[in-house]
């Protein structure tokens, strides 16, 4: 059963994200949804042959096959051919232009955030504690709305909740949920292609910041105008959020934080821009940054290690439980984004826990213990489930085992001929 949408043909991103919904497959090889749902038309009716169950839980998740970006359609594929003989071209003359006006923000922001830092030594104690509050809240608005809830759907949170939580996020001044959303959902989709907004294999400091100054390749313009982002538009907080952005971002990341410490316990304003609006913006910033440069690039990879996402516990103590990456990469919906329940590495799972516990969020999606070992055992780098029997769960002991993959099965019936 292939749940989720599988990419569009030929790109070689799909593999990573791909391979994460493909759990209930058998086979060793990187697990392709291009291979695996192709096959369809040799023999396995993925698609074909859905049981009512199957359907059920398609219906459940809004699953529409026609809308699937792989559906072979001859319209769509002169009009997918079109566009890819352009994007070729295009990208036969990109070379990444620096985009001044955004370099001088980010050289703005991290200058300034340096002078914040200088200052915090002659700041009042009320105002060392009200930046420390409001990068907690800020953060809680990024892992908690723009990531779990917005980008991953992996639980489902009330109106009040996601008002706060848009409230939240706007503090974190970090562009606009939709927009924020959009990117991560092609970053998760075609990782590390020239498709993802913020390839690690371009370097880490492509990854970490220089995606924010530099022009896009022409293929992440491409896949922002293919993923499907119907559900966000359907949400009346996140239109209105991304409606009045300017206004809100004025308003709940240079206003609030500043004018708070000023107003209540007299601290000069000069002080609290610099360590209440760039200081703190700037930390929030680097701190997201790490989860897209570090924890995709040093560390252990339990879960899949024919991808670069990596977990890395000290991005996970910065960043409110996001460093779990290798984990996150291969399974997207489970809203801890970690295998381990632990609040201390993970506060973003203890905040939603809690929503949960007094009806604000509900439907929190995870993955089965099962399912984990499984896909350790079979794609990991081996630091997890080394000694598991699960290590030699799918293993065959030849031709005529009965665990021995449909699929591969299918494939060795075309080559007998
Ligand atoms: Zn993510
Ligand atoms: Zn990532």
């Amino acid at each position: 059963m292939c749940l989720s949408k599988p990419t569009v043909a030929g790109d070689a991103a799909s593999g990573s994200s791909a391979s994460s919904s493909c759990t209930g497959m058998q086979s060793n090889r990187t697990c392709s949804l291009r291979d695996v749902c192709s096959s369809a038309g040799n023999g396995i009716k993925h698609r074909g042959n859905k049981d009512s169950q199957t359907k059920e839980v398609e219906d459940s998740l809004g699953y529409k096959e026609e809308n699937a970006v792989y559906k072979e359609n001859e319209a769509a594929s002169e009009v997918l051919a079109h566009q890819q003989k352009q994007q070729e071209e295009a990208e036969e003359e990109y070379i990444p232009q620096i985009r001044w006006p955004d370099l001088g923000a980010q050289s703005f922001l991290h200058a300034g955030a340096l002078y914040g830092i200088y200052l915090l030594f002659y700041a009042k104690l009320y105002t060392f504690l009200w930046v420390a509050v409001t990068i907690l809240v800020s953060g809680i608005g990024i892992t908690a709305g723009a990531h779990r809830l917005w980008s991953h759907k992996s639980y489902t949170a009330s109106l009040p909740l996601r008002v706060l939580l848009a409230f939240a996020f706007s503090i974190a001044g970090q562009r606009d949920a939709y927009t924020w959303a959009l990117d991560h959902r092609i970053h998760h989709k075609f990782s590390e292609t020239d498709a993802d907004p913020h390839n690690a294999k371009r370097g880490f400091f492509f990854a970490h910041v220089g995606w924010l100054f530099l022009t896009p390749h022409p293929k992440v313009i491409a896949k922002r105008k293919v993923i499907d982002m119907s559900d966000l538009e359907a949400d009346p907080v996140v239109m209105f959020q991304r409606k009045y952005y300017i206004p809100l971002f004025a308003l709940c990341s240079i206003v609030l934080p500043v004018m708070v410490p000023w107003y209540f316990w007299q601290e000069s304003l000069w002080m609290s821009f610099w360590i209440n609006f760039n200081m703190r913006f700037c930390w929030t910033l680097n701190v997201a940054f790490f989860v897209n440069s570090v924890a995709h690039m040093w560390g252990r990879k339990p879960y899949d290690k024919n991808i670069m996402p990596v977990e890395a516990p000290l991005v996970s103590l910065v960043a409110l439980g996001e460093g779990w990456h290798n984990y996150h990469h291969v399974f997207p919906w489970d809203y801890k984004t970690g295998e381990f329940g632990s609040y201390t590495l993970n506060i973003t799972t203890g905040f939603i826990d809690f929503c949960a516990r007094i009806g604000l969020a509900s439907g929190r999606k995870f993955v089965s213990p099962d399912m984990i070992k499984r896909r350790a055992a079979k794609c990991g780098d081996g630091s997890r489930f080394l000694s598991d029997d699960y290590a030699h769960k799918d293993q065959v002991w030849g031709f005529g085992d009965r665990d021995l993959p449909r699929e591969d099965l299918a494939e060795l019936a075309k080559m007998q001929n």
